[in-house]
This record gives C-alpha cells, sequence and structure tokens, in this order.
C-alpha cells in the first residue's frame, strides 16, 4: 500500500480490533476512528461487525455519522462486515425506528434473518477469484434481500449473496476479521489501491 493509504477502522464499538489486528498484519497503517478529526488522515474506513443499532445511536453523538457521509459521497472506500454492512446498506429491514444507514451501497439487509439460525454458523465460501474456499463465520447476520444492478455479487451461501462489492464499497454479512485468512482484507485493498489511482 503507499504510504498515503492510512486505513481507519471505526472504533465505536464492537469487532475493531480484529480488523486493526489483520490490517496491521498486511502492513497498513490503521487509525481507530471515534471521532471526527480521526477520519481526516484515512483514505479508506472499516467498518465492523457488532451493534448496528448501537453504532447508530454512536454515530450521532460523536458527531461522525454526517462526515463519514460526506467522505462516502466524495469516493471514500469503505468495507463493511456485518453491523457495518447494515451501516453501508440503503435500507434495514427489522433494525430500529430510528436506525440509520450510509445507503453506500445498493443493498437492502434485513438484521438477523437467517432462519433459525438466528445465532451463529460457519460455513465455506466459494469466493470470485479465489481457488481455495473461504470460511466464514456468521454471527446475527444479516441478510441481503435485495440488490441493484451496481452490484457485484462475490460469494454466495444457499443462493443469497453474502459478499458483495461496488467501485468503492465492499461488504460481507460474516466476519472475516475473525478466521485466520486475510484475503478478503487483501480484497479490499485492492479495492483501495485502484481508488486512490483513479
Ligand atoms: N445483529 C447485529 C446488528 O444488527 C449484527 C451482528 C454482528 O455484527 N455480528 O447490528
Amino acid at each position: 500500500m503507499s504510504a498515503r493509504a492510512r486505513i481507519g477502522v471505526l472504533a465505536l464499538q464492537g469487532a475493531f480490533a480484529a480488523h486493526c489486528d489483520v490490517l496491521q498484519g498486511l502492513g497498513v497503517d490503521t487509525r481507530e476512528v471515534r471521532l471526527p478529526h480521526d477520519l481526516d488522515e484515512c483514505a479508506a474506513l472499516v467498518m465492523p461487525g457488532g451493534e448496528s443499532t448501537t453504532m447508530s445511536k454512536l454515530l450521532e453523538t460523536s458527531e461522525l455519522f454526517d462526515p463519514i457521509a460526506k467522505r462516502i459521497a466524495d469516493g471514500m472506500p469503505v468495507f463493511g462486515t456485518c453491523a457495518g454492512m447494515i451501516l453501508l446498506a440503503r435500507t434495514v429491514m427489522d433494525g430500529r425506528d430510528d436506525q440509520r444507514s450510509f445507503d453506500a451501497i445498493d443493498i437492502d439487509v434485513q438484521r438477523n434473518a437467517y432462519g433459525r439460525q438466528v445465532d451463529s454458523f460457519e460455513t465455506d465460501l466459494t469466493v470470485q477469484g479465489q481457488s481455495e474456499p473461504l470460511h466464514a463465520v456468521f454471527i446475527r447476520a444479516p441478510r441481503i434481500v435485495r440488490m441493484g444492478p451496481s452490484v457485484t455479487v462475490l460469494a454466495e451461501h444457499d443462493g443469497t449473496p453474502v459478499l458483495v462489492r461496488s467501485t468503492t464499497v465492499m461488504a460481507a454479512s460474516f466476519h472475516p476479521e475473525l478466521t485466520n485468512d486475510d484475503r478478503v482484507h487483501r480484497m479490499f485493498l485492492g479495492l483501495v489501491e485502484t481508488a486512490i489511482k483513479g
């Protein structure tokens, strides 16, 4: 990665430390983002798993929501996992009434929607461009219930997309930061490199 490409990890709540560990393992300079000025020197942002309703509230109280929305509109790459994917979606089903999302990628998601497997499950996924399967951990995962033509599916589970991308946004229903496999993060770094080269 170029020296400019410091990657922020939204650190209001949830599994942000695991994302920092994976990115640092890949030699990336990371910054925990808790306040608007933390964003200033970040070329991209990761939104972790956790509780999207709580994160939505904390994004308001920390006054981070609007600056992040502006950076996304200006083309900053973002990667959301699980609750982070919910935050990036256009529409959130079964959320709290006051829950906000960034509408950064044209997907609608339903919270906690994996049938009776509401708590968690693990499975192996076939991922576009990867010859080896990817082990994926789903924890009270959101399900993508609609996606628009600007969205590319990178992996599916039982016919439902679980890893998707658009030009500058990647989103996963599962937790690639919790398995000992950095391939999904490397895919995001590829997207960041392309965005920076513009
Ligand atoms: N169910 C959580 C939510 O709605 C997401 C779970 C997770 O990130 N592991 O925010």
